[in-house]
């Protein structure tokens, strides 16, 4: 079994510095496939109410807390979605998905997108700040959120987000907002790790995967450990899922790091946060 790192967030409270992300896990499967993740030793797991598989996480969640796996080492974080942004339901869609989840508390709640055309996320985000200012979540951040949406946000309230999960890959290495998410004191969490495994083809990183006795899935997410990102990746199989944990036991070099930082082509594999209604 591997362990990841605990990393502080801007409140102290601690996260793994890699964890298992359940985007497009059936809810059928979903259950199975995050216990299978907390016995390789992950002990974060990214969820959403867009997902529709919250009631998978928090049955593994508490079949391995029934097992003995103290509640306080898991993480979960979950997110509101776009249309239930606004401030009442806000608190209604948190209650629904924590409803679904099965929980007493949540670690991590997100706003999903900033939808900017529907102008809602400062009352949103002044929900998130009510539940854990009622101590109902332990962090509260945000997800996709451009630099414009940042700086408007922390000018309108008051709890500076913890985390802005954002796409963020070697070919989408999001320079701008890493430094201002430092300047602030925002954690970079990178969701679609592997490009959602488009850079698995990739014959630069193939030739460093075989040089460290390594996948290329596994030099990538080296890459984001070693560039301070947290890291969410997705598998579907006991083998995939224990290999990408399997990232600290051996380090890139600088000049490994200054290939990966050349491959920032700014390619998206998902949708683009200002363009997201
Ligand atoms: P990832 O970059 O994590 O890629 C997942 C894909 O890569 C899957 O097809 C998976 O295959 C494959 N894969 C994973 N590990 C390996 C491996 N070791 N070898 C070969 N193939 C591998 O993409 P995601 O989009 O799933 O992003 C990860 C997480 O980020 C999501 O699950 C979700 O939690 C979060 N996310 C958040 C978003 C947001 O807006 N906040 C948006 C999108 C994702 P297989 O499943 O078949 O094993």
């Amino acid at each position: 079994m591997h362990l990841a790192p605990k990393v502080p967030l801007n409140n102290g409270v601690l996260i793994d510095a890699l964890g298992y992300g359940v985007y497009k896990v059936p809810a059928p499967d979903c259950a199975d496939l995050v216990s299978t993740a907390l016995d390789a030793g992950y002990r974060t797991v990214d969820t959403a109410a867009l997902y529709a598989n919250e009631e998978g996480v928090g049955q593994a969640v508490r079949a391995a807390v029934d097992g003995g796996l103290p509640r306080e080492e898991i993480f979960v974080t979950s997110k509101v979605w776009n249309d239930r942004q606004g401030y009442d339901s806000t608190l209604a869609a948190f209650g629904e998905s924590m409803d679904r989840l099965g929980l007493e508390y949540l670690d991590m709640f997100l706003i999903h997108w900033p939808c900017p055309a529907q102008d809602l996320y400062i009352p949103t985000y002044k929900a998130l700040e009510t539940l854990y200012g009622e101590g109902r979540v332990r962090a509260i951040g945000v997800s996709n959120f451009e630099p414009e949406h940042l700086h408007r946000l922390m000018d309108a309230t008051d709890v500076v987000p913890a985390v802005n999960q954002i796409e963020l890959h070697p070919w989408l290495q999001q320079r701008e907002l890493r430094a201002l998410h430092a300047e602030l004191g925002i954690a970079t969490q990178a969701w679609s790790p592997l490009a959602r495994g488009g850079l698995l083809e990739d014959a630069t990183l193939a030739g460093l995967a075989a040089a460290h006795g390594k996948s290329v899935a596994q030099i990538v997410l080296r890459w984001h450990v070693q560039s301070g990102h947290l890291v969410i990746p997705k598998a579907s199989s006991q083998a995939r899922i224990a290999e990408n944990l399997n990232v600290f036991d051996f380090v890139l070099s600088g000049t490994e790091m200054d290939t990966l930082a050349a491959m920032d082509s700014g390619r998206r594999s998902g949708s683009d946060p200002g363009a997201m209604k």
